[in-house]
Formats: C-alpha cells, structure tokens, sequence
C-alpha cells in the first residue's frame, strides 16, 4: 500500500515506522521537525496522563510500555527503565489499581520521598526525546518533505495519516482538540535517585513530577488551557512552585539550568479513526510517548482493512 503520513513528531514517526515494518511504503510530509516539535518538550516517561479514553487508553500504553521496554536493549535510543511512583491519598490503599494500570502491573509502596507517604510502584520506561526521535527518524526509511500540509485529501497514496497533533485544529478541522500549557523545569542531577520517577498529582492545580533523564532532571509541571494560536509562555510563579514542591517532598535537585513550555494537542479521547481514505491519530494530550506505539499498530490494523 502506498501511504502518506502528515507529522513528524512522535506519532508521526512512530507511525510510520509502523506502516513500513508492516511492508508499506511510506512517504511522510511535516511543517516541522526533531527540536521544532511539541514532542521534543516532553519529560517523556511513560504514564497515562490527560488523555482518554480510558479502556483503548489502558491497551494502547501497555502496547507502547512493552515496546519502549524492547527499545531500551539499545543505548543509543535514549531510553531506559525506571521504577515509577505515583503518590497516592492514604485512603486509595484499599482501592483498585489505577485505571491506566489495566494492562500491567502495579503494586503499593511506601513512596520514596522524605514524607510518609503511600504510591503506587510500577515500571516506567522513560524516554529522551533529543535522542530518541533522531534514532527513530533515522530508522525510518522515508525521509520527511519540509512543507505545511493544507488539504489532507489533496495528499497521494491509498491512506493518508494524520499525524498532526494541534495542527488538526485548522487540517482536520476540529474545534474539540485544544492546547493545554504544560511548562518544565530542568535542573542539573543534584543527588537524587535517578533510577525513580515520582508523580504526584495529588492537587490537579499544582502537579508535580520528577523526570531523572541521563545528564539532568526533569521537574515539571503545569496544566493550563491555552488560547489556540497564542505562543506559549514561561511562568516564572510556576517554575518557583515545582521547586518548592521538590524541596517539600525532600528531593535534593540541583541548579536550574533552564525552564521549557509546551502546548500538549488534548482532546477528551484521542481521534483514532478512518474517514475514507483518511486516518486520524491525533489528540494524544499528556501522553504521545506513552501512546505511540499502540496508536500505530491500530492505525496499522486500520489499513490492512481496507
Ligand atoms: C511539558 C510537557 C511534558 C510532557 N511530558 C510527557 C510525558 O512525560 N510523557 C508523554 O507520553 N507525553 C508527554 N507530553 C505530551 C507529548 O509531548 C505529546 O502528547 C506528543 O508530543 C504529541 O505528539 P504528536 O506527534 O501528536 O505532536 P507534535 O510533536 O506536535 O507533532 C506534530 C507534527 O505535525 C506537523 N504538523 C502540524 N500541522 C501540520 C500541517 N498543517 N502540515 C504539515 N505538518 C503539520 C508538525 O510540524 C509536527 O511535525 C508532554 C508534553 C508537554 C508539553
């Protein structure tokens, strides 16, 4: 089948990484690339946040957590496992697992932090977007044509994915997916332990992770409905309080070395779906990295029914 994937950030990559492993040919056509990209902000640890819906949610990352987990064999794809804690209410002991644990195992623990509190444990593969991407793109066999996409129908081939993430606001056109502010602060290693990740979302207003990459550590976060078309901008409130929530929780970060926002593409669910000879997969809000893969099989799937 020939196929034209519009996208080059994570789900456009790995989707036509995808199609071309399943004996498609692919051609991929992206107004930007690697750094340019909202993918290239991301902490990215795997963890299903901010995006629905639940159930597909649930398959599509312990699809994705398995073959990021395959990945990680090589060192230059600039992935490799942590062990994750969600920070939990007390009164959560009794409960079920997470909804997004479905597929995969969680267990209690006592979380790693200064206070005495309860997480959920479970294995984490974390990704460094500065080497992943460029790894996957260079994995991919069809290099990506510079251009903004204005007609998806207009596009060759028998399939066109749309890989567009925010984009589809104007492309697909579609006033249900939205940016949503997220800001990072990166800081040097300081001493913590970097084989942990911690979330603590405890307080939807005030969201805190922990994100140790090889070199540096990822703190973050924020959740912000952002008005379309406007750039992103750095809070420094926000940058004060993510730091004041490390210290808080006893984690002994090190310098600020810089500060990064992003506009997550969210949507209520994710618009995974055929539309002739169009397939959507956008609208993977706080959760590209932990989606990617099995966006694509399905995607993948979506094709060969033709
Ligand atoms: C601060 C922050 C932290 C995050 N942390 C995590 C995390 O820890 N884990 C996780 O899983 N996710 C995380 N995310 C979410 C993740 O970054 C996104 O879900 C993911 O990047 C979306 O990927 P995408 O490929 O759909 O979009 P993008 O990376 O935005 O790529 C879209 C592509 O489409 C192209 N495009 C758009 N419109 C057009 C057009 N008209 N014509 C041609 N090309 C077009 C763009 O140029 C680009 O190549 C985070 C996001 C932010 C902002």
């Amino acid at each position: 089948m020939e196929i034209t994937v519009v996208g080059a950030g994570i789900i456009g990559l790995t989707t036509a990484l995808t199609l071309e492993q399943e004996g498609h040919s692919v051609r991929i056509v992206a107004a930007a690339t690697g750094a340019q990209t909202t993918s290239a902000i991301a902490g990215a640890i795997w963890f299903p946040y901010r995006v629905g819906p639940p159930a597909k949610v649930a398959l599509w990352a312990a699809l994705t957590r398995a073959w990021l987990q395959r990945l990680s064999g090589d060192p230059e794809a600039g992935i490799d496992l942590l062990t994750g804690y969600e920070i939990t209410q007390e009164s959560e002991y009794d409960h079920p697992p997470p909804w997004w644990a479905a597929n995969i195992e969680v267990s209690r623990a006592a979380a790693p932090v200064s206070m005495d509190l309860v997480a959920w444990k479970f294995s984490a593969p974390r990704v460094e977007p500065a080497r992943f991407l460029p790894w996957l793109a260079a994995r991919v066999r069809a290099p990506v044509e510079r251009r903004a996409v204005f007609d998806l129908a207009a596009e060759p081939g028998d399939f066109v994915i749309n890989c567009t993430g925010l984009g589809s606001r104007e492309l697909a056109p579609d006033d249900l997916i939205y940016p949503l502010l997220g800001q990072i602060v990166i800081t040097d290693p300081g001493t913590v332990d970097r084989s942990i990740t911690v979330t603590d979302h405890r307080n939807p207003e005030a969201i805190f992770y922990m994100i140790p990459r090889r070199d540096e550590l990822v703190l973050g976060g924020s959740t912000l409905p952002w008005p379309p078309g406007a750039l992103p901008e750095i809070d420094r409130d926000v940058t004060r309080r993510i730091l004041d929530q490390a210290r808080s929780l006893g984690l002994a970060v090190g310098n600020v070395r810089t500060e990064r926002v992003g506009l997550r593409p969210y949507r209520l669910e994710v618009r995974l779906e055929r539309e002739g000879r169009i397939i959507h997969n956008y609208g993977h809000g706080g959760a590209g990295f932990t989606l990617a893969r099995g966006c694509a099989e399905e995607v993948a799937r979506l094709v060969t029914r033709m």
